[in-house]
Formats: C-alpha cells, sequence, structure tokens
C-alpha cells in the first residue's frame, strides 16, 4: 500500500484510514486496517484507535508525535487538557510501547459500565465544501468531539450515523445538500464553540472550573452558600434549562444528564470529574453570550474567576468576595416588603432569605430600613384614614381603634407619632390639622 500525505489539518485519523483505504480499492477493509493499525477491526474504531501507536506516520518514540496525534487528529483533543500529568506519561506510554491496552479509558475518563458515545458526525455543507476545496470529504475531528452535535460554520445540526461502520467510510459528498438540515440550537451550537475551546486549552484547573461555576450559580441565584445546597433545588433548576433539553433532545448519549442529578457530587462532593459534565455544566450557566461563555471557561479552567470589578486568582479567592450579594438578589430585596416577596421574586426558601442577609451585613441594613420606612408609611396612613373618618376621635379612642400601627409607631417612630398626636386633644375635639 502506498501511502499518500498527511491527514488534512482537522481530519480524524479514521478518515485518513479510509483515505488511505479507498486508494487501494483492491483490498479489504479488514486487510487495510490490519495495514494501517494492526488490527483487522480498528475500522470500528473510529472514534479512537486502540492500536494508534502502530500507525504508520506515527514516531513512536517521540512523545511530541504522539500528543500532536492525539490532540489534532483524535477526539482525545477534548479530553487531554483534562488530564493530569501522570496520566498523560500513562497514554504516551501505552501507546508507545503498547503496554496498557486500557489507555483509552484514562484518556477519555470513560468506564466500563457508562462508556462516552462517540457516534460519527458530520456536516453536509462541510463536506460539499471540503470535496472542492480539498478534494475529499473528510471527518472533522471538531464534529466527533463528545458535545459538538451543530457546525459552528454553517450553524446547522450535524448528521449523527446510526451505527459504528463496519468498514472504512468518508462522509457521503452529494445529495443532502440540496436539503438544509434543521438549524441549530443557540445551546447546541454553544456546546459546539465550547468544546473547540476546551481543545485549544493545554491544561485545565478543575479546582478553577468548581469555583468559576459556584460564583456563577450564586449570582444566578440557584445556590447561596458555596459550602451547602439543596439539592432538589439545583436539580429542578437545572431540569428547566436549555442545557437539559438538549441533552435529551437527540438521544445522543447524554439523556441521562437532563434530571442533574450530577452536579452535586461534581461541585461538593468532587467525587466526579468527567470532562463532558464540565461542558454540560456550563452550558447551563446563564452568560450574556457564546464567547463570554467561552472566555469564562478558559480564564476559570486558567485558575482566574471573574467578579464585577475584575479578575481574582484563585489564590486570592476566599470567603471575603463572596459577602456581597449579587446584584439581582440585592435588587429583589430592594422592592420587596416581606420574606414572602422576596422569596417569590427569587423562588427560593425562606432559609434561603434569612441565609443572604446573614452573608450581607449591608444588605441587611438597608432593607431593614427600606422595611421600616415602609411599615412606618404604612402605620401614619392608618392612623391617618381612622382620624379623618372620626374628626371628633380622641388619642385613646385612635389608640384602640389602631391598635397595632399605634404601638409600633409608639417603639420605632414616638417623635412622628408625638407629632401626629399633637393635632388630637387627649379628650377634646378640636379640629385636627396634621391629619388634613
Ligand atoms: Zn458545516
Amino acid at each position: 500500500m502506498q501511502l499518500l500525505s498527511a491527514p488534512l489539518p482537522g481530519e480524524t485519523i479514521y478518515s485518513w484510514c479510509a483515505t488511505q483505504h479507498a486508494s487501494n480499492s483492491n483490498i479489504s477493509a479488514a486487510r487495510s486496517a490490519a495495514h494501517l493499525l494492526g488490527g483487522s477491526h480498528a475500522m470500528r474504531q473510529h472514534d479512537l484507535p486502540a492500536s494508534l501507536g502502530r500507525l504508520p506516520i506515527l514516531d513512536r518514540g517521540d512523545e511530541s508525535s504522539i500528543i500532536n496525534l492525539l490532540r489534532k487528529h483524535t477526539i482525545g483533543a477534548f479530553y487531554w487538557p483534562f488530564l493530569g500529568v501522570p496520566q498523560r506519561h500513562k497514554v504516551i506510554a501505552a501507546i508507545s510501547d503498547e503496554s496498557d491496552i486500557h489507555w483509552r479509558r484514562t484518556l477519555c475518563a470513560s468506564s466500563r459500565s457508562r462508556p462516552t458515545d462517540h457516534p460519527l458526525r458530520w456536516c453536509a455543507q462541510c463536506a460539499f465544501d471540503d470535496a472542492h476545496t480539498e478534494g475529499r470529504a473528510y471527518w472533522h475531528v471538531a464534529h466527533q468531539l463528545p458535545t459538538c452535535y451543530a457546525c459552528v460554520t454553517h450553524q446547522t445540526r450535524l448528521h449523527i450515523a446510526r451505527s459504528t461502520p463496519k468498514s472504512w467510510q468518508l462522509p457521503p459528498q452529494n445529495g443532502t445538500i440540496d436539503q438544509r438540515p434543521p438549524d441549530a440550537t443557540a445551546t447546541a451550537l454553544l456546546a459546539a464553540s465550547l468544546s473547540q475551546s476546551i481543545c485549544d486549552l493545554d491544561n485545565i484547573d478543575v479546582s478553577g472550573l468548581r469555583h468559576a461555576a459556584l460564583m456563577q450559580l450564586r449570582d444566578m441565584g440557584v445556590i447561596v452558600s458555596l459550602h451547602s445546597v439543596q439539592h432538589d433545588r439545583v436539580f429542578r433548576w437545572f431540569a428547566q434549562t436549555s442545557a437539559s433539553a438538549w441533552c435529551q433532545e437527540h438521544a445522543h448519549g447524554l439523556n441521562h444528564l437532563a434530571d442533574g442529578h450530577w452536579i452535586p457530587a461534581l461541585l461538593w462532593r468532587r467525587r466526579m470529574s468527567h470532562p463532558v459534565l464540565w461542558a454540560v455544566l456550563w452550558l447551563a450557566l446563564e452568560w450574556s453570550s457564546p464567547i463570554d461563555a467561552c472566555v469564562a471557561f478558559r480564564d476559570a479552567a486558567n485558575g482566574q474567576v471573574q467578579l464585577p470589578g475584575g479578575q481574582l486568582s484563585l489564590l486570592a479567592f476566599d470567603e471575603q468576595v463572596m459577602v456581597n450579594a449579587p446584584p439581582n438578589v440585592r435588587g429583589a430585596f430592594m422592592v420587596s416588603q416581606s420574606y414572602g416577596e422576596v422569596m417569590a421574586r427569587l423562588q427560593v426558601s425562606r432559609g434561603d432569605v434569612v441565609r443572604w442577609l446573614e452573608s450581607d451585613p449591608s444588605l441587611r441594613q438597608e432593607w431593614r430600613q427600606l422595611l421600616r420606612e415602609g411599615k412606618q408609611l404604612e402605620c401614619e396612613s392608618i392612623l391617618r384614614a381612622a382620624v379623618l373618618s372620626d374628626i371628633h376621635i380622641t388619642r385613646a379612642v385612635l389608640q384602640h381603634k389602631c391598635d397595632a400601627a399605634y404601638r409600633w409607631m409608639r417603639e420605632h417612630a414616638p417623635h412622628k407619632l408625638y407629632a401626629m398626636l399633637q393635632s388630637i386633644p387627649a379628650r377634646l375635639a378640636v379640629q385636627p390639622t396634621l391629619f388634613d
């Protein structure tokens, strides 16, 4: 077999092998597989060939060659930035000397019980364009990433292969171009952009993601404290996000994430840290734009937490920055006259209202002042109405009729009450003046 050329930029290894196979059309798929990857069923591993180390274009002794191949031509691009140094060494060693056949599980953080799905995906318009510009359609790495189900270039949904290929295939180049696939949703496009941003990162600090996600959830009013959480509320919140709908949308193997039950373990118990989970959580956080979401992810992955007043390094991240309630929470307090109103506006429990007030002394003081002013106006108006309804009223009768308002005023605004009572005689009816 004659090797034609290196893979195109952004082309998958499976795609490159399929091209080699097509150029030698007189041999079987199994023979091509054996020749290119040392295994007769290698074409079934379209996402990540287990015997990648045998690829003729790879220099097995060169670490950077292996990393480059993984990051530029396989879905490993998405997972690599999340790997720690020991796992990276393990993966490279396993590819290099074929010592460990499970390196793909290490790289993709997948378990035997719950493997991550990587169905073959393609964009018909991209295939059409590639055929004209590159001379052939090919499988794009960007389209095979685990959370990519939309073409960012053409803003459409990707086609998804129904089954694992049994031979070497290239994306269909014709026929489907006449029918434009459905437009991708905003969430699907964000998921695609974000997956590309993840690939561009050299290293991801998961604790940075955790801090930034918690801050964002707090600003959104979903959680109150960084350290405790009501799971039910997180589940309720996530279930109504577009990210949850997207998980269910195309039955692409992410359905089990739609209920959000994995979030507490990711954020608080720190047991789980699967790359796909971080991407899905990020989709659900409210960002002003896709660019904003990707920039925030990059900053968080680099250990930087974004704050309204600028950026803060994780090193300086402590509870001090958590003291002030976010603007939307403060705003809700400032237009509410009771716990019930705040609870309704923010869709939170009474306990949350109490915690907000406890964690932000200035909010507590301002709201108390606001409530006092509101209550005083209310009491004054009750007293005024009583006097206007009976201009011969005496102080004693007024106190009896408006007991609660009278007592409140006596306790909280005695001077004002005194001034109001000045115009009412203790016993004799004299025309009231202040109440007019
Ligand atoms: Zn496209």
